[in-house]
């Protein structure tokens, strides 16, 4: 039988996702009470099954970027306000990225890339051929040249989820894992009046869609269209060694592949070394659905490149290999903040391969929504209702 529990809600965020966990931690700090539901548990989405790159240097100037630089504030604010050991707790390490370009044709666009993202506060700073190994000792010899970001960072993404939701916790937000939101409730007006689980009703005047890739579906519940798609995405994840990769390495041609809209396979490898040793090396991008078969195809390609910018990784084996469904939005913009079709209805999803990067300025952004404050960005370009329906 369906029952109304508990004290009056003020928020029911659906998703313990890190996006999940930042609203929830967020809404909580400015006072509200909180429940996050989710059908599985927490990072048992998207953000357990890829890297935790905070990354600036991938953006080009417009919203998405000013959002990476707010979380990027953020983030290091979250590492130390909770206690000081949030850093050590979620592994956030702000080493900074290293872009490099193996022709001078590549250097080039990166310098006209860097300039662009320079005049909106990216730290970017040009790096020669002939310098590029004092930055990364074990880079292939060659290099024309690259850029070093030193704003850009990194967390396990698992973690950061976790110690975000324990935080919300102690300040009285309610943690539901193991049921399925099925329905949104709205009243005669169209507001809405809460959630259905599986198992029970949650009344509240706003809900949170932090659904991630499942996003569209809880859009759908709401009676709004959102086009939340999947882009797949494999990581390799090498044995422990020492630390031969100090930053987060990639070469140019990532940020094209990051920008593209196609639905073919891209690869290029981003590649990063981990607290516990393992070097991480992702990531390839394909829209086919949620097929989670292997692509031996995709792991090799990976590897190639991985092995062309670190030659010494040619020797290393792979331990394992993640897989996980990035949620896409037609534009590469991620929905946030208020639904002007339905009141009290509320996105934070779509942030494709940057949601962990972007958890807490969207977090932060839509508790300022909630509490009646204006927003500290302009959330007009994340407008769930700027896709027509059908
Ligand atoms: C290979 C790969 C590499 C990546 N690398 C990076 C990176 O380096 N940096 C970065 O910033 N991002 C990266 N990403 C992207 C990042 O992982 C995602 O953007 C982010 O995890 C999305 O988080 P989320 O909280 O929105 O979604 P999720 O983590 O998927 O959480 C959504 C949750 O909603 C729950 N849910 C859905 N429907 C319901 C329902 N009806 N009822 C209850 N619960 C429901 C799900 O169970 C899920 O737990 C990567 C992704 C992949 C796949």
């Amino acid at each position: 039988m369906l029952k109304t529990e508990r004290p009056p809600l003020d928020l029911v965020v659906v998703g313990a996702g890190v996006v999940g966990a930042a609203c929830a931690y967020y809404a909580a700090r400015a006072g509200l009470a909180v429940a996050v539901v989710d059908r599985g548990p927490v990072a048992g989405g998207t953000t357990g099954a890829g890297e935790g790159n905070l990354l600036v240097s991938d953006k080009e100037p417009g919203p998405e970027l000013d959002l990476a630089l707010l979380s990027t504030r953020l983030w290091r604010e979250l590492a130390e306000d909770l206690g000081g050991d949030l850093g050590a707790a979620v592994e956030y390490e702000p080493k900074g990225g290293v872009v490099v370009a193996s022709t001078a044709a590549g250097q080039e666009a990166l310098r006209a890339f860097a300039a662009g993202q320079r005049a909106v506060g990216v730290v970017a700073e040009e790096v020669p051929g002939e310098r590029l190994r004092e930055l990364e000792p074990h880079l292939a010899p060659g290099l024309a040249g690259g850029f070093h970001y030193p704003q850009d960072a990194q967390v396990q993404p698992a973690l950061a989820a976790a110690h975000l939701l324990r935080a919300a916790r102690r300040m009285g937000a309610e943690l539901i894992t193991g049921e399925t939101v099925t329905a949104v409730d709205r009243g005669p007006d169209g507001a809405v009046r809460g959630v259905r689980t599986d198992r029970r009703r949650l009344a509240a005047p706003a809900v949170v869609n932090a659904a991630g890739t499942w996003g569209g579906e809880l859009a759908a519940l709401a009676g709004v269209h959102l086009p939340v798609m999947p882009r797949r995405g494999f990581v390799l994840v090498t044995e422990p060694l020492p630390r031969v990769v100090r930053h987060k390495v990639y070469a140019a041609d990532y940020v094209a592949n990051v920008a593209s809209g196609s639905a073919g396979l891209e690869t290029s490898a981003v590649i990063e070394g981990t607290p516990g040793g393992p070097v991480l090396i992702g990531a390839s991008r394909e829209r086919v659905g949620f097929d989670r078969t292997l692509s031996q195809e995709v792991l090799r390609r990976l590897a190639v490149q991985a092995a062309e910018l670190f030659p010494v990784l040619a020797e290393v084996a792979v331990m394992r290999v993640y897989r996980g469904f990035r949620p896409y939005l037609p534009d590469h913009l991620p929905a946030i903040g208020a639904d002007p079709r339905v009141a009290g209805l509320y996105h934070a999803c779509g942030h494709e391969g940057a949601g962990i990067g972007l958890a807490p300025a969207t977090g932060l952004l839509i508790s300022e929504q909630l509490t009646g404050k204006q927003p500290e960005q302009d959330l007009t370009p994340f407008r769930a209702d700027r896709f027509p329906a059908g």
